[in-house]
Parts: C-alpha cells; sequence; structure tokens
C-alpha cells in the first residue's frame, strides 16, 4: 500500500499540556512506523500565536520522551512554514480556487440567525465567492480587511476509506461553506496549514482522533484543489469518561494530561500499555493484557482497532500499573524512585542499608500504583511504617479501639519484656518471638496479639506481612514504639 514507504506524523499543538488522547494517537503511529519501518515525523503546530506557549512545546516533548515515542524528523514547527502557506494560499487565488471574504462578523452572525429561523444547517453561504473588482474596491475603502476562503467545489459528498473505519462520506452541506483558511491579519489556520505541511513532509497516511472527521472533509477538497496525492486516512475512536464526555484537560482535570502521570511517578510502560489497550488487542490466543509497546509492534495493525470510544476507566488503569510493579524488580523499582525524587519525603530511609532498602521494596512493591504511593500515608505500599513512628494521638477510630483492648496492654509489655533478651531481628527470630508472644500471653496467633502490634508499629490495623516488617524494622525501632505505646496507654 505504501510502496514508497510509510510516512506518519503527529502535529500536537502547543496551546495545553500533552494530552493522553494525542499521547495514544503518537503511540498508534509510534507502533505503526515502527512495525512497518516507516517514518515518523513529529510536527508543532504553533501557528496560534496567542495560545502557543513554549512550557507547553516542553511538556509535549517530555511526556513523548518519557513514554519512548521516539520519532525520525522533527520536531518540525508550523509556524516556520508561514512563508510556504502564503505561496500556497496566493496559488489557491491565482487559479480561482480561494477568494476573498469581506463580510464582518455581524454580516456572519446575521446569516446564521436567518438559517436558524428557517430551520436551515448553519454556516457561511458563500456570498462573496463572485465579487467584482469594484465590490473588493468598495469594502476596502470601508477599511475592510479580507479573509481568505477555500472555495469547497459543489459536490454533494466528500468521501475516503478510512483505515479504521471504513468506507466514509461526509455531506459537503454540512460543512459550514467555503472554510476560511487565513485570517484578515494573514494568519492560516488549522485546516490549510495541515495540508500543506502533511503534502510536504510527504505524509501519507495519517492517523488522528475521530474529532476530525469532518476536518478531513475540509482537508480532501484542498489536496484536489491542489492535484497533491491524497493521504490515507485513519481515525481512532476518542477517548471519553465512564458518563461518555470527551476526555478533556478543561472538564476532566490532571487525568487528561501525561504530565501527572509522569509527576505522580506512574510507570510509563503501564501507561503505555493503558492506553494502547483501550483500542487495541494483543492477537494472541489468550489475548494477553500485559505487554510492551516493543511486543505490541510485532502484531500492530490499524484494521484491528475498534471503532467504539475508548472508556477511561480508572480501575483498569491502576490494574495495569500493579502488574507492572509487579514484572520489575525491586531493585528497578528502587532505582526509579530515587532518581524520580520520590523518596525525598522519605528521609529516615536513609538509615536502611541498602540491602534493607530492597527488602522494604520487595515487601511493598506489588501493590504500587505510582511510585509517589510510597510516602503517601493513602496508599496500602507506602513505606512510612519504616521511616515514622506513628502519631498515637492521631489514630483512627479502629486502631485506637484496638489499643484500649485490656489484652493489647499486655501483648505490648509482654513484647517489650521479649524484646529485652533479643538482641538483631531476622524472620525466623521473629517467627519465634510471636510464638513466644501468644505462649506468654495466652492468646491465639491472631487479630487479638497481631493487631496491637500492628498499630503501634504504622497506626494501622492491616498493612504488609508481619513478620518480614517487623524483621526490617530490627529491634531498636520496634522497641521504641513498643514503649512509646505503653508510655500512652499510660495517660
Ligand atoms: N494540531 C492538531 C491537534 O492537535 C492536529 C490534528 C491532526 O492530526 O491533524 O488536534
Amino acid at each position: 500500500m505504501f510502496e514508497s514507504g510509510l510516512r506518519l506524523r503527529i502535529p500536537p499543538s502547543p496551546t495545553g499540556s500533552l494530552h493522553l488522547g494525542t499521547a495514544r494517537t503518537a503511540l498508534y503511529n509510534w507502533l505503526l512506523a515502527k512495525r512497518f519501518k516507516g517514518t515518523f515525523v513529529f510536527r508543532l503546530e504553533d501557528t496560534d500565536r496567542e495560545r502557543s506557549k513554549s512550557e507547553f512545546v516542553t511538556d509535549i516533548i517530555e511526556g513523548f520522551k518519557w513514554l519512548g515515542i521516539d520519532w525520525n524528523e522533527g520536531p518540525l514547527r508550523q509556524s516556520e512554514h508561514k512563508a510556504r502557506h502564503q505561496m500556497v494560499v496566493n496559488q489557491l487565488l491565482e487559479n480561482n480556487l480561494a477568494y476573498e471574504c469581506f463580510c464582518s462578523s455581524e454580516e456572519l452572525e446575521q446569516i446564521r440567525i436567518s438559517q436558524r429561523a428557517l430551520n436551515k444547517v448553519e454556516g457561511y453561504d458563500n456570498r462573496h465567492r463572485n465579487l467584482t473588482k469594484q465590490e473588493k474596491d468598495n469594502f476596502r475603502a470601508e477599511g475592510r480587511k479580507p479573509v481568505i476562503r477555500f472555495k469547497l467545489l459543489n459536490k454533494a459528498e466528500i468521501t475516503w476509506t478510512d483505515l479504521v473505519r471504513g468506507k466514509m462520506s461526509v455531506n459537503a452541506s454540512d460543512l459550514g461553506g467555503d472554510p476560511v483558511i487565513a485570517k484578515d491579519n494573514g494568519d492560516v489556520l488549522y485546516n490549510f496549514a495541515v495540508v500543506v505541511d502533511d503534502h510536504d513532509s510527504a505524509i501519507n497516511c495519517v492517523i488522528r482522533g475521530e474529532d476530525h472527521l469532518h476536518n478531513t472533509a475540509k482537508q480532501i477538497p484542498i489536496y484536489e484543489a491542489m492535484q497533491w496525492e491524497i493521504p490515507q486516512f485513519a481515525h481512532v475512536p476518542l477517548i471519553l469518561t465512564a458518563n461518555r464526555e470527551k476526555l478533556s484537560k478543561r472538564k476532566h482535570g490532571d487525568i487528561a494530561s501525561i504530565s501527572n502521570y509522569l509527576k505522580a511517578g506512574y510507570l510509563p510502560e503501564a501507561i503505555n500499555n493503558y492506553l494502547i489497550a483501550m483500542s487495541w488487542q494483543f492477537p494472541s490466543d489468550d489475548h494477553k493484557e500485559v505487554f510492551s509497546k516493543e511486543e505490541a509492534v510485532l502484531h500492530f495493525d490499524l484494521k484491528d482497532l475498534s471503532k467504539s470510544a475508548a472508556i477511561y476507566d480508572p480501575l483498569k488503569l491502576n490494574w495495569f500499573c500493579k502488574e507492572h510493579f509487579q514484572r520489575l524488580s525491586a531493585e528497578e523499582v528502587l532505582t526509579r524512585a530515587k532518581t524520580g525524587g520520590f523518596l525525598e519525603a522519605l528521609n529516615n530511609l536513609k538509615e536502611y542499608s541498602p540491602d534493607e532498602q530492597l527488602k522494604i521494596i520487595s515487601l511493598m512493591k506489588d501493590g504500587l500504583i505510582k511510585l509517589n504511593d510510597l510516602s503517601n500515608p493513602a496508599s496500602a505500599a507506602n513505606l512510612l511504617v519504616f521511616c515514622q513512628a506513628p502519631n498515637l494521638q492521631d489514630l483512627k477510630e479502629e486502631a485506637e479501639n484496638c489499643l484500649r483492648e485490656p489484652e493489647a496492654k499486655i501483648v505490648l509489655s509482654e513484647l517489650n519484656n521479649l524484646l529485652e533478651t533479643l538482641a538483631d531481628l531476622n524472620p525466623e527470630i521473629v517467627q519465634k518471638l510471636l510464638a513466644d508472644l501468644a505462649a506468654k500471653t495466652g492468646l491465639k496467633k491472631g487479630k487479638k496479639l497481631f493487631w496491637p502490634i500492628r498499630v503501634v508499629i504504622s497506626g494501622n490495623i492491616h498493612g504488609a506481612d508481619l513478620v518480614a516488617l517487623l524483621s526490617i524494622l530490627n529491634k531498636n525501632r520496634l522497641q521504641e514504639r513498643v514503649k512509646e505505646a505503653l508510655k500512652y496507654l499510660e495517660m
């Protein structure tokens, strides 16, 4: 299909941070480019001078790098192609394929009002398509400056075969009349600039979100007018929220931006997996769900993309995150946590030897969703238990009640006595310690025995494996916390 070689592109506008949907479209491009040894072009569509910001350029580039999405050409900047855009506008004007339109915004609004009254499709009525020189001069004399509109040829339908959605057809009368391609200050608009730039980069396959279907219908006639080869189009389904709203940064906040996931310490491989799997299934017999983007490259094809909307499901995302943490070694998690600065809030972790730190991570990593969970008290996989004694004055009700049980005091005093007889702890010693404690207190190895210990070390009645916890905490920290609790109970 692409004898001269597949050429793909991702052209985000730096008017906001990298959106999850753009990252997903970039991934599908990347997968196809890798699979078919194509060329992937990265272009920044920065023609909107007011809204484009350099911090968003940085955010987009960092986001792609974090996800491991690399490109072969670029980043190109649309704003640097101004002269070329102007040249093509002039060419269209000369060939009578575009024209100057002097309508004021009030006139345009008036057109819409009358269309609405007649229940007609709203849009520009192409009234300035055939102005005489005299008419144009008169408008100019009034001080009006024209926009440039492209003449949508009088076709009933614009059709193409979409690589995801199959045969597509858009009614030309639904496109809102001849589209503006250049504003009265000369700035060109998206639907025009994208065609020129895609053509100049010899793009032969355009993959983008389904929200661009109407834009594609506006762009095809520009290719035709310029007698340029029309690329293949593939429109991928949008990401919607559970109540079927388009996922947007304005409405849904941080969850829509890649930078949020980066900052929170999500694993990029988990985000990639989640985004790819939103609309694509791994074609093995077992439809394996957990895979790397490199594994997906071996099988990825646009025709296998689902046509239905992708639903953003935070629970599913968390599932992918845990799966990927479980597949990483403790060494790798520790390195990423350190280099990403996720241990800074856990200063006391430095008191543990490198070997102990690895044990700590091994104990917790399978429950992690993101690296900032390591210091988040609300996460079951936080490391706070190792770094600070709980604040007994501020226990949750269930923990406070547990400590106030008459047996709790007995358990803790006996534990304190037994600890006096021990030096360092290790799993075998802790096993024996707990057995001795059960014997001394006459309590079974159950919640009466274990929960008070858990509360004094962590403030919670639940947590990671107690034997592992106690042996890593070791004697001094454990005894300090037990003594604190005994004092607290005396108060
Ligand atoms: N700049 C456009 C956007 O960010 C590009 C759309 C396209 O792929 O053509 O939505």
